[in-house]
C-alpha cells in the first residue's frame, strides 16, 4: 500500500508539540477556573443551518459540510460562538444570568494552509452571557491579557475597535444588513477602497463618506484622544455617538482596572463575523502579523436561534498560534516532571523492577522500566538519550539491604538509597 500522509491542511503533533498544547491548554483552563467559567463540551458535528447563520460570508464558504447518512446538513464547528449560544437558546435557557462558559478543542476551516493557518486547529473559548455592560467586556480582555501572560509571551498588543459605530453610521444611511456585511468583509481586509464603494454605490451621503474616510485613520495608543476625535467626527449619527461612548467606558475601565494592557485603538477595524455588534479585539505579537486570538460583542445572536434577549461578549484563543508565538519568543514552559527509568540488573530481577515501579507511580513520579532486555550500561545510555533525569539500578546486592542504586542522570552521580527513603529522595533532594 502507499504511504499515506496527513489531508491537505490537518497535522500530526508529535509528543514536544502536543506536550506544547497541553500546557496551554492547562493554562486556558487555570484561567477559566480563576475567573469563573464553566467547561461544557459542545459536538464538533452541528447543523449547517446553526453555523451559517450568522458566521459571514467569508467563513461561510470554509466550512466543512457534508450530508450525514440520514440525508442532514451538517459542518464541522468552525468556532464555538454559535454552539454555546444555541445552548443558552435552549437547555440553559432558564439558568440565572450572566453565564460565563468556556470551552476547549478543535475546529475546522478550509483556509489556505500556511504558517499560522491551517485547516484543523485548536481554540480556547470564553463566552460571558447575559450582560451589556462595559465591565463584561473589559473582563473578556483582561482574561485574555491572563492568558497570554501566564504562557510567557512577551510584547503583545490588543487591537481594539468598536462594530456599534460603523453599523451606527450605516443603520442611519438606510443601508442594508446585507451591505453593511459586504462593507465590514472588506474592512476586515482593509480594502477600504473597495470598501468606500459599496457605500457609495448603496447611495450614502457624501457626509458619511467622508466620515468614513476619516474614520479608518483614526488609530493609535492614545486611545482617550482618538476616542474623543471619534466622538467629534461621528456626530449626527445618534447610534454611533452611543457606540462611542460605550467604547470611552471599556476603555477608561481598563485604565482603572490597573491591568496593564497594551490597547491600540483602530476605529477601522471590523471583523468578519456578521454577530458582533459591540467592541470587537485581536491580540497580536510583534513577531507574527497573523492574530493570536480575537473575540467582541455581539448582543443578538441568542435571540436569532430563538432564545431570550441575552447580550454577551467572548474570545476565542488560536492555541496553535499561540505556540509558534512561544516558540517564537522561545518562552519557556515550567517542567515539573522527574522522569525515572527502573533498570533490573538481572533476569530474575524484574518483578522487583516493577514493583518498585509501581511504588513510585503511586506516589505520581513518572516511570518507565526497561522493557528491551538491555544490559544496565545499554540501558543507562538509551535512559541519557531520552533525557531522563534519574536512573534507578535494581541489583541483588542492594536489595539485600533493602535498597536500590539511584543515578542523576544528569549529574552523573551515584548512590545508594533505601526503599523506603526513595520517593523522599525523588521528590524532594532530589537535585
Ligand atoms: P476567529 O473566530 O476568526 O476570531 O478566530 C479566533 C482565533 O482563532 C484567531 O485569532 C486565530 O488565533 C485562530 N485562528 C483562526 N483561523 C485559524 C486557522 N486557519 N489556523 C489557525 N488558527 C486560526
Amino acid at each position: 500500500m502507499k504511504a499515506f500522509k496527513p489531508v491537505r491542511g490537518m497535522r500530526d503533533f508529535l509528543a514536544e508539540e502536543t506536550s506544547l498544547m497541553r500546557f496551554i491548554e492547562g493554562k486556558a483552563r487555570k484561567i477559566a477556573k480563576i475567573y469563573g467559567y464553566k467547561e461544557v463540551i459542545t459536538p464538533v458535528v452541528e447543523s449547517y443551518e446553526l453555523l451559517a447563520a450568522k458566521i459571514g460570508e467569508e467563513m461561510r464558504s470554509r466550512m466543512f459540510v457534508f450530508k450525514d447518512l440520514g440525508g442532514r446538513d451538517v459542518a464541522l464547528r468552525p468556532e464555538f460562538t454559535a454552539s454555546v449560544a444555541r445552548l443558552i437558546a435552549t437547555t440553559l435557557r432558564t439558568e440565572p444570568r450572566p453565564l460565563r462558559i468556556f470551552s476547549f478543542g478543535s475546529v475546522y476551516r478550509y483556509d489556505e494552509p500556511q504558517k499560522g493557518r491551517y485547516r484543523e486547529f485548536w481554540q480556547s473559548n470564553y463566552e460571558l452571557m447575559g450582560s451589556n455592560m462595559p465591565e463584561a467586556d473589559v473582563e473578556i480582555l483582561m482574561l485574555t491579557n491572563s492568558l497570554m501572560e501566564s504562557v510567557g509571551l512577551k510584547n503583545y498588543v490588543f487591537k481594539i475597535g468598536h462594530i456599534g459605530v460603523l453599523r451606527g453610521i450605516f443603520n442611519q444611511e438606510g443601508l442594508g444588513e446585507k451591505t453593511q456585511n459586504a462593507i465590514m468583509q472588506l474592512m476586515d481586509k482593509k480594502q477600504y477602497e473597495e470598501a468606500l464603494k459599496i457605500v457609495e454605490d448603496a447611495g450614502a451621503s457624501k457626509k458619511c463618506i467622508s466620515t468614513i474616510q476619516e474614520l479608518v485613520k483614526l488609530k493609535g495608543r492614545e486611545v482617550f484622544t482618538i476616542a474623543e476625535k471619534l466622538r467629534k467626527l461621528v456626530e449626527g449619527y445618534e447610534k454611533a455617538v452611543e457606540a462611542v461612548k460605550n467604547f470611552y467606558e471599556i476603555l477608561r475601565l481598563i485604565r482603572e482596572s490597573g491591568c496593564k494592557m497594551d490597547v491600540i485603538v483602530d476605529a477601522g477595524f471590523a471583523r468578519g463575523l456578521e454577530y458582533y455588534t459591540g467592541i470587537i479585539f485581536e491580540v497580536y505579537v510583534p513577531e507574527f502579523d497573523i492574530a493570536l486570538g480575537g473575540g467582541g460583542r455581539y448582543d443578538h445572536l441568542i435571540e436569532l436561534f430563538g432564545g431570550e434577549p441575552t447580550p454577551a461578549v467572548g474570545v476565542a484563543h488560536g492555541i496553535d498560534r499561540i505556540m509558534l508565538a512561544m516558540q517564537m519568543q522561545k518562552a519557556t514552559v515550567e517542567r515539573t516532571e522527574r522522569a525515572v527509568m527502573v533498570i533490573p540488573v538481572e533476569e530474575g530481577l524484574k518483578g522487583e523492577a516493577l514493583k518498585i515501579s509501581q511504588m513510585l507511580r503511586t506516589a505520581d513520579i513518572p516511570v518507565e522500566v526497561e522493557v528491551m532486555g538491555r544490559k544496565v550500561t545499554k540501558a543507562l545510555e538509551d535512559a541519557d538519550r531520552r533525557k531522563m533525569e534519574y536512573a534507578i539500578i535494581v541489583g541483588g546486592k542492594e536489595l539485600k539491604e533493602g535498597a536500590v542504586v539511584l543515578r542523576n542522570l544528569k549529574r552523573r552521580e551515584q548512590k545508594t538509597v533505601k526503599l523506603e527513603e526513595i520517593v523522599n529522595e525523588l521528590k524532594g533532594h532530589g537535585d
